[in-house]
């Protein structure tokens, strides 16, 4: 495992300044929602302290959760105290909520006592605990505070008695608790949290779960997870699940669970994933799809799905050192993820496809606009969590190599063994692919730079078998990577995309708004001129659109031609888009 290294993240660079926002904006947003949504209403009238009713899905306790985590990665990063009373107050109510015997879940103890650890398929419980879990560990580590692991240890405690070697086998309908255990085990030092994550797993696929109409496969449970090559049923689901196991593997090292994951990772990103870096091609049970079915207009492609498979690429990308991995988070950073929520940092999209009908208006699916919450509030707090953590994902230490993976404005601590001082990454990236690395300070001798040469920038770049390019970190080197614009074509069994092409430069895809055209310019009459070199500008033509809908089988007459404008994916519909494409067809099809 390559143990990863923290980098500051300079504000005047996209991810620096996301960061920065994230902090300003996103974060309080998201802890007045808390309020104003009935999560925190939830824990008070349990212990007499609301006269609300209950609101929300059963699981919102794990909004809570999901702030306070954010709220600890952002202190760790900027040593902020504003949320300090703030923590106080919520870890105190969370800990008043907690019964004798570990337990805290508001909709458990205050709608439905019965159902407690009773229907593991659907109450979430040991879901929401591992979001408790990651919150915990993340106060306790990134800010020296316990008081809400002692909580997380005692609900975790419980678990043991109950479903712990000997006990009562079950597991939960929503992943999330495996990678929780196994990082508290890393935090704590517990083996036993180790062995229960590794006892969820492993009873996984044995059909514990009543699954009902949904089916095993909406579960993962149709499979033991050894068994498992394909990624199916509800994409987070999945995608939780593999981060869990991928984590299992990096601690006991069983070849077979890395094994399993490298098939299910070319499955999914072969064959599911979005050119976005978003997965689940079906609104209904919010699925992955068939291999190759990745429609774009009707994609569900939830943000907490790109937000999963980071996760999960990440602890691949640890296991083995393969560009490939960062290439991904790459691509779900600065498309999926980054579309995700607008310039203000408080209005987000839960649903991102890659087109947009003009006539298209379902507000429960498909908003044209980012909304300020939503009923099922998974994806904003998880937006805030990720994007308050991203400094820990953009380098890590090898044997005698500081390994660089994402490229950003940013310094690195160097480890000791590696040297003293700071890395320092100079770029604009991804604005030009220009990226300065410089020590301030001194490396090991010996010691060199491994950095990832993105797939799309291959040409005069030649890395290793494992995607980086090693080089001795003289002063004022430069990496130049190709940003220059290109066009890409989706594989030919993607019946959705067949005879499309889309606009990427460097790790960012483009599309076209409707709001952008000419008057009377229709986007879906819009036919791309793949002979003229991509730009900023894109050359096109119009179909001239025949009056019946279906006709003779002859070639589409097309117009002269006319420039329009692409914009990054990342920035559609922050001016009232009426209709959006990522891909559009080519002339030469
Ligand atoms: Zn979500």
């Amino acid at each position: 495992m390559l143990p990863p290294l923290t980098a500051k993240l300079s504000p005047h660079g996209v991810l620096g300044a996301w960061q920065q926002r994230n902090a300003e904006a996103t974060i309080p947003h998201c802890i007045t929602q808390l309020e104003t949504s009935g999560v925190l209403d939830n824990f008070r009238r349990v212990v007499g302290e609301s006269g609300a009713a209950y609101r929300g899905f059963v699981f919102a306790d794990s909004d809570l959760y999901k702030v306070i985590e954010a709220v600890a990665w952002e202190i760790g990063r900027s040593g902020t105290d504003r949320w300090d009373a703030w923590l106080d107050e919520v870890i105190g109510l969370v800990g008043r909520v907690q019964d004798s015997t570990g337990y805290v879940m508001t909709w458990i103890q205050g709608v439905h006592p019965e159902k407690r650890f009773a229907e593991l398929e659907w109450t979430h419980e040991m879901y929401v605990l591992g979001h408790l879990i990651q919150a915990a560990v993340a106060l306790d580590r990134a800010a020296g505070r316990d008081d809400l692991l002692r909580i997380a240890r005692r609900f975790t405690d419980l678990l043991h008695r109950h479903f712990g070697p000997g006990r009562e086998e079950g597991v939960c309908g929503h992943p999330e608790i495996e990678t929780a255990l196994v990082e508290l085990y890393r935090h704590t030092g517990e083996e036993r949290d180790l062995t229960l994550a590794q006892r969820m797993i492993d009873l996984r696929g044995l059909g514990l779960l009543k699954t009902g109409h949904f089916g095993a496969q909406y579960f993962q449970d149709h499979l033991p997870v050894r068994q498992a090559r394909t990624a199916v049923g509800h994409a987070v689901r999945q995608l939780y699940l593999n981060a869990g196991v991928t984590d299992l593997y990096l601690e006991t090292g069983e070849k077979e669970l890395l094994e399993v994951q490298r098939a299910q990772w070319e499955n999914v990103h072969q064959r599911k994933m979005y050119i976005t870096g978003a997965y689940g091609s079906r609104h209904r049970d919010e699925a992955f799809g068939d291999d190759y079915e990745l429609p774009s207009d009707r994609a569900y492609a939830e943000t907490c799905a790109s937000i999963a498979d980071l996760h999960w690429s990440w602890r691949m990308l640890l296991a083995t050192g393969e560009s490939r991995y960062a290439d991904v988070i790459e691509r779900e950073i600065h498309n999926a993820i980054a579309a995700s929520v607008d310039a203000s940092g408080t209005r987000f999209f839960y649903s991102n496809p890659l087109q947009l009908r003009p006539d298209r208006y379902d507000e429960e699916n498909a908003p044209r606009e980012r909304a300020a919450w939503y009923a099922c509030a998974c994806c904003p707090p998880n937006v805030a969590r990720l994007v308050a953590q991203f400094g820990a994902y953009v380098a890590s230490e090898g044997e005698d190599e500081v390994r660089i993976h994402q490229y950003a404005d940013a310094d690195i601590d160097l480890p000791a063994h590696l040297g003293e001082g700071v890395l320092e990454m100079r770029t604009d990236y991804p604005s030009s692919g220009t990226v300065e690395l410089s020590v301030r300070g001194r490396l090991t001798p010996g010691v060199r730079l491994a950095l990832r040469i993105p797939d799309w920038s291959r040409g005069a770049l030649t890395p290793d078998e494992d995607g980086y390019l090693r080089v001795d970190p003289r002063p004022g080197f430069r990496l130049e990577l190709d940003v220059r614009p290109r066009w890409t074509r989706a594989h030919p069994r993607v019946d959705a995309l067949r005879g499309c092409v889309a606009l990427e430069r460097g790790p960012i895809v483009y599309c076209v708004e409707q709001s952008s055209l000419p008057e009377g310019v229709a986007i879906d009459d819009l036919v791309i001129d793949v002979t003229v070199p991509p730009g900023p500008e894109l050359t096109v033509h119009l179909v001239e659109a025949p009056a019946g809908l279906y006709q003779a089988a002859e070639r589409v007459t097309t117009s002269t031609a006319l420039a329009v404008p692409a914009v990054p994916f990342a920035t559609w519909g922050s001016t009232g888009s009426r209709a959006m494409r990522v891909w559009l067809p080519a002339n030469d099809l």
